[in-house]
């Protein structure tokens, strides 16, 4: 169990973390979404003790990460891989941090196994590729056989094979009850891997919700109709007691995801002509940017809205009601976080 509380870290006067608060609790994967700058990696960090928070605290267990005796058997992490000696072995590498942590050397050639690197274990790792890397990364993680597993963006640039890999290795160390926090700035690799989801944006706690609940609110289900005749379909829909919204673009949208039927067979006895009558999902990543649309760092302007053009603009925008929720996702965002 990780708890943070009241989290906060300044650079200067940018405020990369504000005020987190939220626990990452065993037996599952937690995901840790936010875009490029929100602060996820710097957060990563204070909770490893490698960067001091300017206010707040992290607990590991209970204590702080400098009261663990041994802190690579409570908490094992794949940050960047960059930080090994590329002259020495995969081997070597492993053996000297299992060395400096009295962690016995025969579990060297478990870790190296579990990771798939024993073939080359005795290779140098400057020449290991980003795959290979990353799964040395992990070895190292892994090392002290930690309950407390946090990896940061570690599918970033792998190959597909790679990816499927980390994957199922998190899940599997999430189903033998340990605590697994993995970062990503993609909503489809959370829905893909994580049971529960941590949303940050500038630093700032938006959402900590379970996936199932981020999906249940977030994937909204309809039915997309286009015709030529938009009066007499609105009037026969409406009728039915079906709510109906008309889109910028002159389509029709039914909320739900077996309308199709029932919105046919009306066209059909009202003698409306259809030109596409298709179910339609929401998707979660447009939830996911939404959610963090006031908190990205940096906007592109949008050349036909010269009010978010000129909100973009400015140093510091708002944070808070300068982009309305879409149509239809109104008040349906999952439990947000304090938006201070
Ligand atoms: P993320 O990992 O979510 O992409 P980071 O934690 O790396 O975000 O960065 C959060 C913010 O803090 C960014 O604006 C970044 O530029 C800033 N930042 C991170 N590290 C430093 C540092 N050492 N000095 C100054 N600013 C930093
Ligand atoms: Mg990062």
């Amino acid at each position: 169990m990780i708890e943070l509380e009241g989290l906060t870290k300044r650079y200067g006067d940018k405020l990369a973390v504000d005020h987190l608060t939220f626990q990452v609790r065993p037996g599952m994967i937690t995901g840790f979404l936010g875009p490029n700058g929100a602060g996820k990696s710097t957060t990563m960090r204070m909770m490893l003790d490698l960067d001091n928070p300017t206010a707040g605290s992290v607990r590991i267990d209970g204590k702080h990460y400098r009261d663990l005796q041994e802190p690579l058997k409570y908490i094992g992490a794949l940050l960047d891989a960059k930080n090994m000696h590329g002259g020495r072995s995969a081997y070597h590498n492993l053996l000297c941090l299992a060395q400096s942590n009295r962690i016995p050397a025969s579990r060297v050639a478990e870790v190296l196994d579990t990771v798939g690197l024993t073939a080359v274990a005795k290779k140098k790792s400057k020449g290991f590729s980003l795959g290979m890397g990353q799964r040395l990364g992990i070895a190292y993680a892994l090392l002290g056989d930690p309950e407390i597993l946090m990896f940061d963006e570690p599918v970033n640039g792998l190959d597909p094979e790679g990816i499927h890999w980390i994957r199922n290795l998190m899940k599997s160390l999430a189903a033998q009850g340990r605590t697994v926090f993995v970062s990503s700035h993609l909503m489809s690799e959370m829905a893909l891997t994580a049971d529960h989801l941590i949303v940050i944006g500038q630093g700032k706690l938006l959402a900590d919700t379970s996936m199932a609940g981020f999906i249940r609110e977030n994937s909204r289900s309809y039915v997309r109709v286009r015709t030529p005749q938009p009066e007499q379909f609105k009037d026969a829909v409406g009728a039915a007691g079906l709510s109906v919204s008309l889109r910028e673009d002159g389509s029709f949208e039914i909320e739900g995801a077996d309308m199709a039927e029932p919105v046919g067979e009306l066209a059909a006895q009202h003698r409306v002509t259809l030109h596409e009558l298709s179910p339609q999902q929401a998707s979660l990543e447009e939830a996911f940017m939404q959610m963090t649309a006031q908190a990205v760092e940096y906007h592109a302007h949008n050349l036909n809205d010269p009010g978010a053009a000129a909100a973009a603009g400015q140093a510091d925008p708002p944070l808070a009601q300068n982009a309305p929720p879409a149509p239809g996702q109104q008040g349906q965002g999952p439990q947000w976080g304090k938006g201070d």
